[in-house]
C-alpha cells in the first residue's frame, strides 16, 4: 500500500501482520494529515474479518422517559419533573410500541427519581411476554449503577434479574469519554465511572449477557483522551469478552452547544477508523447513521466500518440534542446507504446472528 505520509509504514506493518497497535500509533494516526491512509488500513482490517458484508437490523429505540437527575453538561436530552417536554411512557405504551417485524428493542432513558428498579423488571417482562421473539437490548452501565445509588441494587442482582425478566444484551452508552478531567468539566462525575462502567460491562460478560461499547467525541476531549478509551474498552474485552461492537458518537453541537460546531465529517471517518484499527479484539465497528448523517455513514463503510446499526423507528436522545438526521429510517434507506458503498447488505438480530443477505 502506497502511504502518502511515511511515517505510517511502520503501523501499516502492523496491521497486515495482525499486531496489536500501541498508544503512539493511534495518536500517530489521529495526528497524520495521510486520512485516506488511515482508511484505507482500516478498510483492510475491516475487510480481512467481513469482507463486503455490511449489518443491519430492524429495531425499535424505545427511550422510557427523559426525566433525569443528572444535568450532564452534553445532554439536550434530559429534563427536570415538571419542565415543558418531559415525559414518562407507561409500560403499555411501551409494549404497543414493538410491531411484529422488529428483531430488537433498544431501551435507554433518563436516571428517573422516583422509579423502583421492579418498574425496569415488570417493564423488560412485559415486552419480553408480549414479543417474545424480540430481544431486548436494556440498560446502560450507568442506568445500572444508577439502581444501586438510588435502590442499592447492586449492578449482579440487578443483570441477573433483569435476564431473567428478558434482557438478552447491553447497550454500550453511558461510557462518555473516560476521563476524570472531562467527567468533572461536564459535570458527569455522579455517573458511572470509568472503572465502575467497565466494572458493570465485565459482570454482564460474566453472566453471559453481551454489550457494545460507545465514545462520545468531537466536543471538548483531546485526542489522546479518545486513544486512552479505546486502550482500556480493549483492555477490559481482553479481560471480560463480552463486547460486541464499538459505537463511536458524534456530538450533537445544536442543543448544548458545548462547542460551536459539529465535528466535521473528516474527523468522524478517522474516528471509525482508528476504532477499527485499535479495537482488534472487537468484532465490529459501528457507522451509527443518527449521530453521522446518511451520507458520512455510508462512506465510513470504506473506513473500517461493518454497521450501520438499524430502522431506530423513534431515536429521541440524539435528536432532543440537536441530530438533524430522521428519527427513524426504513429498510430500504439502510440498503442505499450500503448499496452506495458497494457493499453488501445482511440483516442481523441483536446478537448478530444472520437473518438474511440481501444480495
Ligand atoms: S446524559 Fe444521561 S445521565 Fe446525563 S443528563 Fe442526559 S440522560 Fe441524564
Amino acid at each position: 500500500m502506497h502511504l502518502a505520509d511515511k511515517k505510517l509504514e511502520p503501523i501499516w506493518d502492523k496491521v497486515r501482520h495482525e499486531v496489536r497497535l500501541e498508544r503512539d500509533d493511534a495518536l500517530a494516526l489521529f495526528e497524520t494529515d495521510d486520512l485516506l491512509g488511515v482508511g484505507r488500513m482500516a478498510d483492510h482490517a475491516k475487510t480481512r474479518r467481513e469482507g463486503d458484508r455490511v449489518y443491519f437490523v430492524i429495531n425499535r429505540h424505545i427511550t422510557p422517559t427523559n426525566l433525569c437527575v443528572l444535568s450532564c453538561s452534553f445532554c439536550g436530552f434530559a429534563r427536570k419533573p415538571g419542565q415543558a417536554g418531559a415525559y414518562e411512557h407507561t409500560i403499555e405504551d411501551m409494549v404497543a410500541m414493538v410491531k411484529d417485524e422488529t428483531r430488537e428493542v433498544h431501551i435507554v432513558g433518563g436516571h428517573h427519581p422516583d422509579w423502583p428498579f421492579e418498574y425496569y423488571e415488570r417493564m423488560i417482562e412485559a415486552i419480553h411476554q408480549a414479543h417474545p421473539d424480540v430481544q431486548i437490548k436494556a440498560f446502560t452501565a450507568a442506568e445500572i449503577d444508577y439502581f444501586w445509588r438510588r435502590w442499592k441494587i447492586e449492578p449482579r442482582e440487578a443483570l441477573t434479574r433483569l435476564k431473567a425478566a428478558g434482557l438478552r444484551s447491553m447497550p454500550g452508552g453511558g461510557a462518555e469519554i473516560f476521563s476524570a478531567r472531562l467527567a468533572k468539566l461536564l459535570k458527569y462525575t455522579g455517573k458511572a465511572d470509568p472503572e465502575r462502567w467497565c466494572e458493570i460491562h465485565g459482570i454482564a460478560h460474566s453472566l453471559g449477557i453481551k454489550t457494545n461499547a460507545t465514545m462520545l467525541y468531537g466536543h471538548v476531549e483531546r485526542l489522546d483522551e479518545r486513544v486512552d478509551h479505546m486502550v482500556r474498552l480493549r483492555e477490559q474485552q481482553d479481560r471480560s469478552g463480552g463486547f460486541v461492537t464499538f459505537v463511536p458518537l458524534a456530538y450533537q453541537e445544536a442543543a448544548t452547544r458545548l462547542v460551536p460546531r459539529q465535528t466535521p465529517p473528516a474527523d468522524s471517518l478517522r474516528t471509525i477508523a482508528i476504532g477499527r484499527l485499535m479495537l482488534d479484539n472487537f468484532a465490529h465497528v459501528e457507522a451509527y447513521w443518527v449521530t453521522l448523517g446518511e451520507e458520512t455513514a455510508s462512506v465510513a463503510l470504506h473506513f473500517g466500518a461493518d454497521d450501520v446499526n438499524g430502522t431506530l423507528e423513534d431515536e429521541r436522545i440524539q435528536h432532543l440534542s440537536g441530530a438533524k438526521t430522521p428519527a427513524g429510517v426504513a429498510r430500504e434507506q439502510l440498503f442505499r446507504m450500503i448499496r452506495d458503498a458497494g457493499k453488501i447488505p445482511v440483516e442481523r438480530d441483536a446478537l448478530y446472528n444472520v437473518v438474511k443477505v440481501w444480495n
